[in-house]
């Protein structure tokens, strides 16, 4: 026989694709009466999460709160320490939170349709902001909190003129010029590498992955020097996902939030790093589809585009980030010398790293005044 007939049982398995468009539940320790889950979609039609929490009072400014890649709307609600919504709404604002499509709370990011930043910035941040606006009217003002790649989407959003008109924008971690640790950026082509293999995405909660997988040279890249026994914490703090950055100071979270770390932040998929690595090299965030009209409206080039913002900012920045090092002071100053007019704040956290300025027990103390402040002149 020539040709070897085909056994059935061998062919490999279809890999199992959660098609469910249902949002894990939100964990926070609010009021449920007070928490509106709003059906949402972005505008090429992928199911998002929208949330607000309700006041009872009609009048107060809105806040749009916009969660890193790969967190969610949780990390603003964590309920073990006083959180940025719990600081909002003392002050005396309407939280809003994005679930955008990187989100764990939503399938699409590790296991569903592959998307690039562009697919953010032009399809989910424009409307949620256009949804917001709906329901507050025009009068009341909209302010945006944005973390890491919320913040760096966001920032195309804005230099595309998508969501004129807010009231101001406070920016954690990166903004316009994103600047990635050295071994970052060098273990990302490596990461590259991988995505040739079986591999498209890192997971980060180890008991899923178990002892033995095609994971496991990674997590034990990941425990190397280490200074703490568990897995989890061990990819994200030492490692970010196995690209070498360190993600938050250890010793700022509390025992429960880094115990949950794998519920907080979910699997990173490999297939967005071709843009992520083509904004870093252009140390400023660069639309990825250059040839296709959908994405038209988005400048090239948000940096050389930034003369249409048109809100003030607050760029933030831990002293001790990790995995965007300066990128903010560098932001500050390239907006200050190109665009004078722009009214720009860079305000530095001493002693903090990059997620710990909202996860961090602490962060309320040593953080969220900042916001405040900033939202407070301008409200
Ligand atoms: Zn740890």
């Amino acid at each position: 026989m020539i040709f070897k007939a085909t056994n059935r049982t061998t062919r490999p398995a279809l890999r199992k694709v959660r098609t469910t468009t249902t949002l894990r539940p939100l964990q926070h320790r609010l009021d449920p009466q007070t928490v509106e889950e709003i059906p949402f979609h972005a505008r090429d039609g992928v199911r998002l999460g929208l949330t607000r929490i309700d006041t009872g009072e009609p009048d107060r400014p809105a806040v749009l709160l916009l969660h890193g890649h790969t967190a969610s709307a949780d990390m603003f609600l964590v309920p073990e320490i006083r959180n940025l919504v719990d600081v909002l709404l003392d002050d005396g604002y309407e939280p809003w939170l994005l679930d955008w499509r990187g989100s764990c709370r939503l399938p699409y990011n590790a296991t569903g349709q592959k998307y690039t930043y562009d697919d953010v910035a032009l399809y989910d941040i424009p409307a949620a902001v256009s949804h917001i606006r709906s329901r507050i009217g025009d009068d009341r003002p909209l302010f945006a909190v944005a973390h890491c790649i919320g913040a760096l989407t966001l920032s195309l959003s804005m230099t595309a003129g998508l969501v004129p008109g807010l009231a101001g924008v406070v920016a954690q971690g990166v903004f316009l010029t994103p600047k990635l640790a050295g071994r970052t950026s060098l273990r990302m082509s490596l990461a590259g590498e991988l995505l040739k293999s079986r591999i498209d995405h890192i997971p980060v909660d180890f008991r899923t992955v178990g002892l033995w997988s095609k994971y496991t040279p990674l997590f034990a890249l990941a425990s190397r020097k280490a200074s703490c026994p568990d897995p989890t914490c061990q990819i994200l703090h030492h490692s970010a996902w196995g690209t070498g950055a360190s993600l938050f100071v250890h010793e700022h979270l509390t025992e429960t939030t880094h115990n949950r770390l794998a519920d907080l932040l979910g699997p990173a998929p490999l297939w967005i790093l071709p843009h992520l690595r083509r904004i870093e090299l252009a140390r400023t965030v660069v639309r990825w589809h250059d040839t296709d009209h959908r994405y038209a409206a988005l400048p090239p080039n948000a940096l050389d585009a930034a003369g249409r913002i048109d809100t003030p900012l607050l760029l933030l920045s831990g002293s001790d980030n990790g995995l965007w090092l300066d990128s903010q002071q560098l932001c500050h100053d390239v907006l200050a010398r190109r665009h004078p007019h722009l009214d720009v704040t860079y305000t530095e956290i001493p002693g903090y790293g990059h997620l710990d300025t909202f996860l961090g027990r602490g962060a309320a103390l040593d953080v969220f005044g900042h916001i405040l402040d900033f939202l407070g002149e301008r409200r």
